[in-house]
């Protein structure tokens, strides 16, 4: 029997409505989410050992005869033991399962299984603790294959999944739609849709896996290519507002500073787009500190000598706040009228604004997501400019283009991608990079140390902030469903240790379980001298300014990736004040080490993120998705740089012959895009 794709799940056999519901929160609503769900990691179950050959830490699969009636005892309350021996021909194990008094019914004496497990040998005895086990024979698969890992929700198991996936395929298996080209599936090796899906999920061996993965790897990576260079087409076809502008040397005359070299070509790139008649949507990319909002001022400047207004989107209301003080002091001068437009402002307040927009009597406007609600409505708005770009997804720069005809995007962002990479995340965007800082920038030093250091961090936080400056700590976030045992430093306890270790000294706060308003608050405090440290979790990666901060610690720094910490860093450094950054971490592992060192070699953004690349995959910049593209499976499957050039290669030149994917054999791929950006429209922020 064959089933529709979309197909709820909930009517699959042996999953019904509450097995449906956690599905659901795993993003699984119909049979095709189902069998596109896939495998976190593998179990190497294959191999078989006789009990007497397997060595004492090893996991395996042992076939044995259970050689008496399993007993259960009840050793305490909460602890119950199944305690049986098991033997095969030439030796015999002791089998102890803590806590599943049911296995004591379903074990039979005389009968033979297949337990897996991690064997222990200690002198002659041999034992395994909660084996894995299935009758010898059993069709149910959880001994004796590569078997799938999936991520699990509460009132899921992991045989519910690989289970309800099983029945899944077969349903559809034949039915899958094949996305690949037949002469891109020829010409790159790739194993075809139903294969790859049957063996991604249930490999016939490594090989096949390895099949499975690089063809699903690939498709994905093709659809977001095409997804991207389908819309840049778009929008390259479709006319813009001419912007005929004026001479810039006004501008930049009136500034303290000259422009760096890198400035004035990111200004240059814009402004030829502006003139150009098609509609502008480029990335202005360069690292923290160097100067992304000069550059939005001149286009802004420049947009207004023509008699048009701009709008300016920060992520948060406190660089809505900051932008707005710094932009102002910048254009006001030349007679620009500028306003902002927040979530703090009162109902009045708001009111007031959105009238002078739509009557446009303003020429800039600096707000948050606000600025784009629907009853917001723009008389002459001509160029829309958006900081750190990553908090926002392609859907939602998409639906600024809605509003005002068409206006120019500026998306600026400091998140340092490698060139490969860029090719796809920004598949929709001209790319300007600046790569170079303002002269006179200071370097922060940087250090790694362990839990020793301790006492002299502490001694080395009283004496900066003994000269009045401030600190920043971040910890990691713990992840709800966070399973290690590690000691992970808590922001909230942590602060409260920071406290009562330094009295004299003012602790805040800050992390992302915070309404994004008493956030703010403890923001602006920090940035207004209020307090002295600020313990946080990465809600400060984005853009705050505080010159006065001069030292940034990161504890349990193994947690973050490079660029990340960059990032971090990037907060520290911004003032006259020398500055520092102090990774603190416990982690033995040469690796880390390695890793961490880097930090303190170089403090070139681009370079950091080639290293993290090459260290740790491309799947941790999707898997990231601080790019606010659609989700992606690959942060689970990991890609090689290879399949993605080649993927983005194949994607440009399908494109190139039939721009709008429209010819029939590309139906379904069509219809893969747009739903790419559909969900993704839901899912982002
Ligand atoms: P980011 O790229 O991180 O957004 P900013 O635009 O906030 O960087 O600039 C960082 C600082 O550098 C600001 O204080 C700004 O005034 C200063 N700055 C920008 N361009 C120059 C320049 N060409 N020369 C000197 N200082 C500059
Ligand atoms: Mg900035």
């Amino acid at each position: 029997m064959m089933a529709e794709l979309n197909t709820d799940v909930r009517y699959i056999k042996g999953i019904g409505e509450k097995k449906a519901l956690a599905l659901n929160k795993l993003g699984v609503f119909s049979l095709y989410d189902l069998v596109s769900f896939f495998p976190r990691k593998y179990e190497d179950r294959t191999a078989f050992k006789p009990i007497s050959l397997a060595l004492d830490g090893e996991t395996v699969c042992i076939r044995a005869l259970v050689a008496e009636t399993p007993r259960l005892s009840r050793v305490r309350r909460g602890l119950e033991l199944v305690k049986l021996r098991a033997a095969d021909e030439g030796g015999v194990m002791d089998l102890t399962f803590f806590n599943q008094p049911y296995v004591k019914d379903q074990l039979h004496r005389g009968e033979s299984y297949v337990f897996y497990g991690r064997m222990e040998v200690s002198g002659m005895r041999r034992r395994m603790v909660n084996p894995v086990y299935e009758r010898e024979g059993a069709e149910k698969g959880v001994t004796g294959r590569i078997v799938p890992i999936y991520r699990l929700r509460a009132g899921l198991s992991q045989r519910d999944l690989s289970q309800g996936i099983r029945r899944g395929l077969a349903l559809c298996l034949d039915s899958l739609p094949e996305l690949l080209p037949e002469p891109v599936r020829r010409s790159n090796q790739l194993a075809a849709v139903g294969y790859a899906y049957e063996n991604i999920h249930f490999p016939r061996d490594f090989e096949a896996l390895a099949l499975a993965r690089r063809r699903l790897i690939f498709e994905e990576l093709f659809v977001l290519a095409c997804a991207l260079g389908r819309a840049r087409g778009q929008r390259t076809r479709a006319g813009g507002i001419p912007i005929a502008g004026a001479e810039l040397r006004e501008f930049w005359a009136s500034l303290p500073f000259s422009p760096t070299g890198a400035q004035r070509r990111a200004v240059e790139q814009a402004v030829s787009d502006l003139r150009s008649g098609s509609v502008m949507n480029r990335l202005v990319q360069g690292d923290v500190g160097s100067g992304k909002t000069l550059v939005a001022a001149a286009l802004i400047w420049y947009v207004w000598k023509s008699g048009l207004a701009s709008a300016f989107m920060a992520p948060t209301e406190i660089l809505a706040e900051q932008h707005f003080q710094t932009l102002s002091a910048m254009l006001s001068p030349f007679g620009l009228r500028i306003g902002r437009l927040t979530g703090a402002l009162g109902a009045k307040e708001k009111r007031q604004v959105k009238a002078a927009l739509k009557a446009g009597e303003l020429d800039l406007i600096i707000g948050t997501h606000a600025l784009f609600s629907e009853d917001v409505e723009y008389k002459n708005l001509a160029l829309v400019v958006t900081d750190e770009q990553h908090r926002f997804g392609v859907s939602q720069r998409s639906a600024l283009i809605g509003k005002g005809a068409r206006p120019h995007v500026l998306v600026m962002s400091a998140t340092p991608i490698p060139r490969t990479l860029a090719l796809i995340l920004y598949g929709d965007l001209d790319v300007s990079v600046i790569d170079e800082l303002p002269p006179g920038r200071q370097k922060v030093d940087t250090f790694t140390v362990d839990e020793s250091y301790r006492a002299r961090l502490n001694n080395f936080i009283l004496k900066l902030t003994g000269q009045g400056r401030q600190v920043f700590v971040v910890c990691p976030m713990v992840e709800e469903n966070e399973e290690l045992p590690m000691k992970l430093k808590s922001a909230q306890e942590h602060a409260a240790a920071l406290a009562r270790a330094f009295p004299s000294l003012r602790v805040a706060c800050v992390h992302g379980k915070m309404k994004p308003r008493d956030k703010d608050a403890v923001m602006t405090a920090f940035a207004a001298g209020e307090t002295d440290i600020l313990v946080a979790t990465t809600v400060i990666e984005v853009g705050v300014d505080v010159p006065n901060a001069a030292l940034m610690i990161v504890e349990n720094a193994e947690r973050f990736g490079l660029s990340q910490l960059h990032q971090l860093r990037g907060r520290v450094g911004r003032g006259a004040h020398k500055s520092y950054c102090v990774l603190v971490s416990d982690a033995d592992s040469e690796e880390v080490r390695a890793r961490l060192n880097i930090m303190s070699k170089t403090s070139d953004g681009f370079q950091i993120a080639e290293e993290d690349l090459r260290l740790r995959g491309p799947g941790d910049f999707f898997g990231s998705r601080q790019h606010g593209l659609p989700e992606t499976h690959l942060a689970d499957l990991g890609a090689d740089m290879d399949i993605m050039q080649r993927a983005q290669q194949e994607a440009a030149a399908l494109l190139g012959a039939d721009p709008e994917l429209s010819a029939p054999e590309h139906a379904a791929l069509k219809e893969r895009v747009e739903l790419l950006f559909r969900r993704g429209a839901d899912s982002l922020n």
